[in-house]
């Protein structure tokens, strides 16, 4: 087969898919003069409400923002415990440390690499004030587990659900489970601007009045400062677009399942690989995918050979899951999630692949292997 470029992500491709439609969209902002805080924002966060079935959305800076913020929205602050999964993105943890908190990772499951219930109802101290839920690779963790052991020991659920925009557990979607949910706009993220970007969601009232005055310096809607808060808004040319891409957002996320399907069938017969689950494995969940994240034999080699082949390929979170943080204080052990990521291994999975670039790379991976 003849050696072609599959890059992991391809930022480039994303933008010369739709050109004329995002400068169409971009000009029309800029025109109007309307930056901060305008129709744009507005319509997409109502846009937004309608897909994920939510009563209240604020668009906000980025996915750590919207942490930070859902965060001091519940009143999670200093000697307050949070557990989260150690398989997550910096960010999580750094939103709870950020408020004062104390972040407590804990292990992962052996069959999806999600939050394990289990292990997050063994973490929980009279400290204990919430658990996130991280909806990692466009899934939705098994959300009835983790809300039996919170309703026991009365602690809150929470979700970061950066990785999970449209992804659902028995027909509700991410990011609605919790008192909040976070989502992240970053570029390669399921629903990418151009850009920083992100959402903070929920259905509580009281919480989203707080929501509202937080990201945007504590100012009421007369204009009147009534507790301290921050600048952390989307902005409208980002919200513009992501507004235009929502409205195929149900497409992208198809597409997203037929690779993950394609993957399943080229790759699935494999001994030394552990694939995700796959998009027809079990009812309850609904996927998408934002990453198709493998376990392999010989990772770093096979990685390698992927490169050579001219294919991205690379370990999540450059490899390190929270609790390998030293420099940050973590001094521990988490077995499933340790022996995880001695071989997690993330392969292309976006917009810009073609069925002959998934056959390209799903090739290469059983060419690695027949050569071993
Ligand atoms: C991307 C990501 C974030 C942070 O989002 P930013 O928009 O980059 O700030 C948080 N949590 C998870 C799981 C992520 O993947």
């Amino acid at each position: 087969m003849s050696v072609r470029s599959v890059p992991f992500f391809n930022y480039q491709a994303v933008f010369k898919a739709k050109e004329d439609e995002y400068m169409a969209v971009l000009r029309d902002v800029l025109a109007r003069g309307a930056y901060i805080m305008q129709r744009d924002l507005s319509e997409f966060e109502d846009n937004l409400k309608s897909f994920l079935k939510v009563k209240h959305v604020f668009g906000v800076a980025d996915g750590t923002n919207a942490i930070i913020l859902g965060l001091r929205a519940c009143g999670v602050g200093p000697g307050d415990e949070v557990i989260l999964p150690s398989h997550t993105y910096v960010a999580t943890a750094a939103a709870v440390q950020l408020v004062g908190g104390t972040p407590v990772p804990v292990d992962i499951r052996a069959d999806d690499h999600m939050l394990d219930a289990a292990a997050a109802e063994a973490a929980i101290s009279p400290r204990t004030k919430a658990i996130i839920a991280v909806q990692v690779n466009g899934r939705t963790c098994d959300m009835d587990a983790l809300r039996d052991v919170a309703d026991r020991h009365g602690v809150m659920v929470l979700e970061d659900a950066a990785q999970g925009l449209g992804s659902r557990f028995k027909g509700k979607c991410a990011g609605t489970f919790g008192k909040f949910g976070t989502f992240s706009f970053y570029p390669a993220k399921l629903l990418g601007c151009f850009g920083d970007g992100g959402a903070v969601v929920t259905d509580d009232d009281a919480i989203a009045e707080r929501l509202g005055l937080l990201r945007d310096h504590g100012r009421n809607a007369d204009g009147q400062v009534v507790e301290w808060g921050t600048n952390s808004r989307l902005d409208n040319m980002q919200a513009a677009i992501l507004d235009f891409k929502l409205k195929t957002y149900d497409e992208d996320m198809a597409r997203r399942r037929q690779i993950a399907a394609a993957y399943q069938s080229l790759l699935g017969d494999l001994e030394q690989l552990r694939l995700p689950p796959a998009p027809d494995a079990d009812p309850r969940h609904f996927d998408v995918y934002q990453n198709y994240e493998i376990e392999a034999d010989r990772r770093d080699e096979l990685r390698a050979f992927l490169k050579e082949r001219g294919i991205g390929a690379m370990p999540q979170w450059a490899g390190t899951p929270i609790h390998g943080f030293r420099e940050l204080g973590f001094d521990m052990r988490l077995p499933v999630t340790d022996r995880f990521f001695e071989r997690c291994l993330m392969i292309p999975m976006n917009m810009s692949l073609s069925d002959d670039d998934v056959a390209y790379v799903a090739d290469n991976v059983r060419e690695f292997y027949r050569r071993a």
